[in-house]
């Protein structure tokens, strides 16, 4: 008897499983039902300031407020690929918890006092009513305007209804929704994401946003899963070209891995490396001309939206990174790229690795090689190659 076999560069011939099963395998173990319930609902999961600008480009402080909630509800039905949220939530808060952690926050920074910005995360969507009891997204929303603060929430698209923006700004007429979407590309959002809307559900948000004139913060991720390199480079430079137009803000999130996503067991199994500092040195370069297309900085006329990147845990293993010496001095660099929209920024900054990463970049290009061949920092380099 002849054995079909299949075609494909990886595994046998196995029912391959569905993406939807590897995202909540380890949601569902008994570390993270433990880790859930360990939680006190009534403290928000943190709190803290920072640097950021206003609008208008002002200097200022701003408080944010990570709140401990139910999570969002598409991880309640499928999930993202790197989302590790679920770590963070307990599924049974409620309104009052909620208000308590929002009391909370405020003893513990004066009432905002000092701080012109609040952004509040809710590891979901804070107009989601599923997930936020809609008395306390009231109370957000009208304290925030009556405190006369720069708000900025998070949301998926779904919840960016003509309904619900008219019911929200007429409590707080001006804020800003931050929206993960990730990529601009159905096939990316689908199959490496897992995101659950497409980039036409996003149009549509952005438009829902832009009529009742709110702003638009677009996260965009750095190298999704089951993505080389060079893909990640190219691909993060369109993104930011396609959706630069229509967003006030664009924020580049380089992966970092989270425990016990599907990320983080291709990254345990070799077959995903974070990005290189260097591949976001590149894309900045290449994205600075979109941006600033008569070659201004920050704040300057011809700027069409800011550019943030942000790589958190910049070097180390589970965040972008490069050899372990330069790490630290490209991710200032970078940093400060964020502040000042200056490529000066990067000037002078070099090291042996570049060339390393340049040839990775060279061999993806010319093979198909759709998990890539960069390795991690880790480990016996000759075992890491062995292991190809
Ligand atoms: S939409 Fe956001 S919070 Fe929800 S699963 Fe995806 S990344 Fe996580
Ligand atoms: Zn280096």
């Amino acid at each position: 008897m002849v054995n079909n076999i299949s075609l494909t560069l990886v595994g046998g011939n196995e029912k391959p499983a569905k993406i939807h099963h590897l995202v909540k395998a380890p949601a569902n173990t008994p570390w993270a039902l433990a880790k859930q319930q360990s939680w006190d609902a009534n403290h928000p999961a943190t709190v803290y300031v920072t640097p950021e600008t206003l609008p208008d480009g002002t200097p200022c402080n701003a408080v944010t407020v990570i709140l401990r909630t139910k999570g969002c509800h598409w991880w309640w039905s499928s999930g993202c690929t790197f989302c590790g949220y679920f770590n963070d939530t307990r599924d049974d808060v409620t309104n009052e918890n909620l208000h308590a952690q929002w009391e909370a926050a405020k003893t513990q920074h004066n009432g905002f006092k000092d701080q012109k910005m609040v952004k509040i995360y809710t590891s979901g969507s804070l107009l989601e009513d599923r997930e936020i009891p809609v008395e306390f997204q009231e109370t957000v929303l009208r304290e925030c305007h009556e405190m006369n603060k720069e708000l900025i929430v998070e949301s998926r698209c779904e919840q960016l209804t003509d309904d619900k923006l008219s019911w929200a700004t007429k409590i707080n007429p001006s804020f800003t929704v931050a929206v993960g979407l990730e990529a601009y590309d159905d096939e990316v959002l689908r199959f490496h994401v897992n995101k659950g809307f497409s980039t036409k559900a996003w149009d549509k948000a952005v438009e829902n946003l832009r009529k009742y004139n709110l702003r638009v913060k677009t996260y965009l991720m750095f190298k999704p899963p089951f993505m080389n390199e060079v893909d990640a480079l190219e691909h993060g430079v369109r993104w930011i070209k396609d959706v630069a137009a229509k967003s006030d803000e664009i924020s580049v999130n380089p992966m970092n891995i989270q425990r016990g996503t599907v990320i983080d067991r291709l990254h345990r199994n070799n077959e995903y490396r974070p990005p290189w500092l260097w591949s976001l040195v590149e894309m900045i370069k290449r994205a600075h001309p979109i941006i600033y297309p008569e070659g201004g900085t920050n704040g300057s006329d011809d700027q069409v939206c800011r550019l943030i990147i942000h790589p958190t845990a910049g070097g180390k293993i589970r965040g972008a990174h490069n050899c372990g010496t330069c790490d630290k001095f490209v991710v200032a660099a970078i940093e400060r790229y964020a502040v000042s929209g200056d490529l000066r920024e990067f000037n002078g900054l070099s090291c042996e690795c570049e060339a390393i990463w340049q040839q990775e970049l060279a061999l993806e290009s010319a093979l198909p090689l759709p998990l890539g061949i960069s390795r991690p920092r880790r480990g016996n380099r000759l075992e890491n190659l062995r292991s190809l």
